[in-house]
C-alpha cells in the first residue's frame, strides 16, 4: 500500500500518517518527490483493512494498493528511477556506466595492466572476483584477501571503484573493507542469508540474475536487500539457460526494458558471461545499450589465451577500447552520454 500525501500536505501530516501506520504494526516509508510526498507501507500480509483510517487523515490525497510482491523494489511503490552511487560513479542516472577487468584476480600484474587499459580505453570502473564460485571445486577458487588487496591498489593507481564477488557471510565483513560494490553472483542470488547481510550494510550491491531464475524471482531477491534497509541495488541479466546449447548462456535481453517497467532499480548487461564468446560480446554489448540498459559489465584480459578463468570471453584491452567508441555512438542515440572520468587539476578525476 501507498499513502500518496496532497502537495501541500505538512511535515506534522505525514508524521501523523507514520504514526497511524506504526499503530497498525506495520513500517512506514515516506519517500519525498519532486511535487508530493508518498509513504510506503511494509509489514501487511495482505490488504490493510483499516485503510479508511489513513484515508481520512488531513493531507491524505489517495491509497494505492500495490499488487507486486516485491514491494520496495517496484515502480509502483517508488515512480522515480534510482540513482546507486558507487564511490561517486552514478549508475542508473542519465549516464551509462562501462563496468570493466578480469574475471578473476590472477596477480598483481596482470591486475594492475588490466585496470590502466579499462581506464584508458573508458571504464568507470572496475571489476575482478577475489573468491570465484567455480562449477568445479577443483578449479581455481580466487586469491581471497591477498586479491582483494591487489583490487585496492588497483582503485588506488586508476581512480577506479571496484566492484568484486562476495559469495558468503563470512567473508562479507573482509569483503566490505575493501570493495565499493559487492557482486552477488548468480549462483547465490537466491542465497537469502546473504541477501539480508548485504541488506544490513549500505554497500552498493550488484545483483546478478540466476541462470535459473524468473524476473519476478530476481525482483524478490532484491527485495531482500532492500528490506533490511538497502536500496543500493542494480541489477545484473547476465544470460539464463534455455534449451538452446549454442552458446555459453542466452542473453535474455528484453527484460532490461520489462525491469525498467517493473521496478525503479537501475539494471545492467553482462555480455561476457551471457555469450561466453569474445567474438559476441560487443554486438551484444551494443544491443544491450540500445535497449536501454543502465551499463555493462565486460570481461577484460591482457593475455586471454593464458587466463586462469573465462578466457574465451574476454576481450583484449584493444577490443575492448574498440567497443567504447561504438558505444558511445549508441549512446548517443538514445540520447544518454557514457559516463567517463576526464583528468582535472593534474591527476584528480571528475566525471564528465
Ligand atoms: C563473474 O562475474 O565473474 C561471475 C562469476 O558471474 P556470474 O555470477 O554471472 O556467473
Ligand atoms: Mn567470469
Amino acid at each position: 500500500m501507498l499513502v500518496v500525501m496532497e502537495a501541500h500536505a505538512t511535515a506534522e501530516q505525514i508524521e501523523a500518517v507514520c504514526a497511524e501506520i506504526r499503530a497498525m504494526g506495520f513500517t512506514p516509508h515516506p519517500m519525498p518527490g519532486p511535487t508530493r510526498t508518498a509513504i510506503g507501507i511494509t509489514g501487511n500480509q495482505g490488504p490493510i483493512e483499516q485503510a479508511g483510517r489513513l484515508q481520512r487523515l488531513p493531507g491524505v490525497s489517495q491509497l494505492i494498493r500495490v499488487t507486486a510482491p516485491y514491494k520496495r523494489v517496484s515502480r509502483e511503490f517508488k515512480e522515480l528511477d534510482t540513482v546507486v552511487e558507487v564511490s561517486g560513479v552514478p549508475i542508473g542516472g542519465a549516464g551509462i556506466a562501462v563496468i570493466a577487468g578480469p574475471c578473476t584476480v590472477e596477480s598483481r600484474e596482470q591486475t594492475l595492466n588490466v585496470a590502466r587499459a579499462v581506464r584508458a580505453a573508458g571504464a568507470i570502473m572496475l571489476r575482478g572476483g577475489a573468491y570465484k564460485p567455480r562449477t568445479s571445486p577443483y578449479s581455481f577458487q580466487g586469491l581471497g584477501e591477498a586479491g582483494l588487496r591487489i583490487l585496492a591498489e588497483a582503485r588506488e593507481l586508476t581512480g577506479l571503484p571496484v566492484v568484486t564477488e562476495v559469495m558468503d557471510t563470512e567473508t562479507l565483513p573482509l569483503v566490505v573493507e575493501y570493495a565499493d560494490m559487492l557482486q552477488i553472483g548468480a549462483r547465490n542470488m537466491q542465497n537469502y542469508s546473504l541477501l539480508r547481510a548485504v541488506g544490513r550494510t549500505q554497500r552498493p550491491v550488484l545483483l546478478k540474475r540466476g541462470f535459473a531464475a524468473t524476473v519476478k524471482d530476481l525482483l524478490l531477491a532484491a527485495e531482500y536487500i532492500l528490506a533490511e534497509g538497502n536500496s543500493n541495488v542494480v541489477l545484473c541479466e547476465r544470460g539464463i539457460r534455455t534449451f538452446d546449447d549454442s552458446l555459453r548462456f542466452t542473453l535474455d535481453l528484453a527484460v532490461v526494458p520489462l525491469i525498467k517497467q517493473l521496478s525503479h532499480l537501475p539494471v545492467i548487461v553482462d555480455p561476457s558471461h551471457a555469450s561466453g564468446r569474445a567474438d559476441l560480446v560487443i554486438p551484444m554489448a551494443r544491443a544491450a545499450i540500445a535497449a536501454g540498459a543502465d551499463g555493462l559489465i565486460v570481461e577484460v584480459h591482457d593475455n586471454p589465451a593464458y587466463a586462469v578463468c573465462d578466457g574465451i570471453q574476454a576481450l583484449i584491452p584493444d577490443s575492448f577500447a574498440a567497443m567504447m567508441h561504438q558505444l558511445a555512438r549508441i549512446a548517443a542515440a538514445v540520447e544518454r552520454p557514457l559516463l567517463s572520468r576526464v583528468e582535472v587539476n593534474g591527476g584528480h578525476t571528475t566525471l564528465a
